[in-house]
């Protein structure tokens, strides 16, 4: 690193700041190189190590790429971004935050690593994440938890928390998450940035390592919604390898963010708002206040299934991770115990040793729900309530374009406030989950602080709406700072 660039902090952290759309067009003026951000962003990453917010550093390989860099040659030609290590990256550890796969290096790219990867951007390392996607506070994974860069005594959220985290700290230009439950939305509510959640099938899930198979979706965290935008276009599209990958034609998600909010029709949930903490209605009021000052109209809408969605979620959730991480047995790949007497004791002990607590937890409970007699009971009536839950959403939509909520029922908790306590933990996501149920896209935008705690709020569409919803949170971004807040900057 130059000096020059070394000794001067505050332009330093300006530049670690600043949107990644904003850093491309500096790029392409030439106001500074990829290696010059590359190396900002090293340096940072170290200085930060204490944040756990990666599991892997990719220093080497992530110089080597800025160094041959044409800033012209992709939509984040240049961009220094950083993978949740869920995704399968060729070469590179690939863990899912377990010690079951602390060994495991990916032979090939996920598709969305691919698509990264062809758009020119430079990859600086994997996050860290809660084991095997389970958690909403990132306390689960084996490497340790994440730190609230806001506040170090607090979680980032989960299980995208180490995405979250790094973004917030000005770690990388951007990153990617994945949201089976809440898990891009909740911490990108914890952390102070926007996360979308895409519609089900949007992004392919192909080398992204499986938890809730009709649940789990991939989506962008960054500092604004125009950053959302330019990630999305990348990440998005029709993907062969993934069975359930929609052939709905991507929109242009970046051109259409000019779209004016005149005569937006906004729902606000009477019941998701019921019992809701006093910060959080406030910037959910002050979001709706600057909707309305943009021209955009408030519908009253009910979702009368949606206190079902937990329930229904923890069958659903766990049943699908009981089938999917059946894989993992010891044999193939992933830990392996030593001296095994037999194969018997070979699946048990490998198993017993390499899976953490709420990973066991959730597989006994998905297998005893999909087991010979329960199933009607449990796995069926859960599939019921799901279809319920959708409906509800349906009948929304035909009155109103997006749906105006929270994205968690407060600001982030204390490192330990909720890890002996399953179900307040489950509870985290109870504004999120609906709309993993229903398959529908949703983002998080910040809505300003409270106490110095970033507060989030949801905007939920309807199916393939991603250009209308990140469209909306760009119409307020553009009025509004709260996106702009850095955390030790501002209170
Ligand atoms: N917190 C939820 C769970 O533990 C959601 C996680 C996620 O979206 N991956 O399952």
């Amino acid at each position: 690193m130059s000096h020059e660039w070394s000794s001067n902090t505050m332009l330093h952290k300006t530049l670690l700041h600043k949107t990644l759309s904003e850093q491309k067009r500096d790029l392409i003026a030439g106001e500074y190189s990829p290696l010059e951000l590359t190396e900002a962003y090293l340096a940072a990453i170290e200085a930060n190590a204490h944040l756990n917010s990666y599991i892997t550093v990719l220093a080497d390989t992530a110089l080597d790429a800025a160094k041959s860099c044409d800033v012209n040659a992709g939509k984040l030609a240049g961009l220094p971004i950083a993978h949740k290590d869920i995704f399968c990256q060729s070469g590179t550890r690939t863990s899912a935050g377990s010690k079951m796969l602390d060994n495991f290096v990916a032979p090939y790219d996920a598709t969305v690593v691919e698509r990264i990867n062809a758009a020119g951007a430079i990859v600086l390392g994997k996050t860290n994440m809660d084991e095997f996607a389970m958690g909403s506070s990132n306390e689960s994974s084996y490497y340790g938890s994440v730190k609230n860069p806001w506040d170090e005594a607090r979680v980032p959220g989960g299980s995208s928390g180490g995405s979250a985290a790094a973004v917030a700290a000005g770690l990388c230009s951007a990153a990617t998450g994945t949201d089976t439950g809440g898990s891009i939305r909740q911490p990108a509510a914890f952390c102070g940035i926007t996360g979308m959640k895409p519609t089900y099938g949007r992004v392919s899930r192909w080398g992204m390592i499986a938890y809730g198979s009709s649940l789990d979706q991939a989506g962008p965290m960054a500092r604004s919604a125009e950053d959302c935008a330019l990630m999305l276009e990348v990440m998005a599209g029709h993907d062969a390898k993934d069975s359930t990958s929609s052939t709905t034609a991507t929109e242009d998600y970046a051109g259409a963010l000019n779209t004016p909010l005149e005569g937006l029709r906004f729902g606000r949930c009477e019941t998701f708002e019921e019992n809701l903490a006093a910060p959080i209605r406030e910037k959910l009021d002050l979001v709706a206040a600057e909707l309305e000052a943009q021209g955009a109209v408030a519908v009253e809408v009910s979702l009368p299934h949606a206190h079902l969605a937990i329930p229904s979620y923890y069958i659903i959730a766990p049943a699908e991770c009981s089938a999917n991480l059946s894989r993992f047995d010891g044999v193939r790949f992933g830990h392996r115990c030593s001296n095994p007497e037999n194969i018997e004791d070979l699946y048990k002990r490998s198993r017993t040793e390499g899976f953490g607590q709420e990973v066991k937890n959730r597989i006994m409970v998905g297998a005893f729900a999909l087991s010979a007699g329960y199933y009607d009971a449990y796995y069926r009536k859960a599939q019921q309530i799901r279809r319920l839950i959708k409906n509800d959403f349906l009948n929304t939509f035909a009155a109103v374009d997006l749906i105006l909520a929270p994205t968690t029922p407060n600001v982030a908790f204390r490192l330990g406030e909720k890890t002996d306590d399953a179900q307040a933990m489950y509870q985290e996501d109870i504004f999120t989950i609906p709309v993993n149920l229903a398959g529908l896209p949703a983002l998080s935008l910040p809505a300003g602080l409270h106490d110095g705690l970033p507060v989030g709020v949801q905007l939920i569409g309807n199916y393939f709406s991603e250009a209308r919803l990140l469209s909306a949170a760009h119409q307020l971004q553009l009025t509004t700072d709260w996106h702009r807040h850095t955390p030790g900057a501002s209170s």
